[in-house]
């Protein structure tokens, strides 16, 4: 394995739809490694392949319960509203809220071509959508929320999560 550049916001390689994979080869497998040491070293909970100069649909996901590779993510259904503080490897030292859905539920490829069905709620989903958002050239920081613009019942959370902080 080995670590790749992340590409950084400004680069216009950000900006393009990436690609349906049709083989998953050694080479996808290589990458999709390399993609998850590249996202565990830089502290990162997701990593799309075109942040590592790659325009496939392909990503790697993992909050805590285990890597997840999704090859050709698709998101069939969401619901519900959810806001949240995000960031992105992309984008270094700069971070803002984002309304996501609450659950959805995802069709993609696992490493061996099979295709899988999965539920996902509150911070997987969230991660999730980030990841797929790049697919499409979409970066967070174009879906944040002005403060102004928050509901109040953030902002009330946000004011326990302090006092208690
Ligand atoms: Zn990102």
């Amino acid at each position: 394995m080995a670590l790749r550049n992340i590409r950084i916001d400004g680069d216009p390689l950000l900006r393009k739809r990436s690609k349906e994979i049709e083989t998953i080869d050694t080479r996808l497998k290589i990458l999709l490694d390399d993609m998850l040491e590249t996202m565990y070293d830089a502290e990162g909970v997701g990593l799309a392949a075109p942040q590592v100069g790659i325009l496939k649909r392909a990503v790697v996901v993992d909050i805590g319960d285990g890597p997840m590779k999704l090859i050709n993510p698709v998101i069939k259904n969401s619901s519900g509203e959810s806001f949240m503080a995000e960031g992105c490897l992309s984008i270094p030292d700069y971070s803002g809220v984002v309304c996501r859905p609450e659950k959805l539920s995802l069709e993609y490829l696992d490493i061996d071509g099979n295709k899988k069905y999965l539920e996902a709620a509150g911070f997987l989903a969230r991660a999730i959508c980030h990841e797929v958002d790049h697919l499409e050239g979409i970066l967070f920081k174009d879906k944040v929320i002005p403060e102004e613009q928050l509901p109040k019942e953030y902002l009330e959370q946000e004011r326990k999560r302090e006092r208690r902080a």
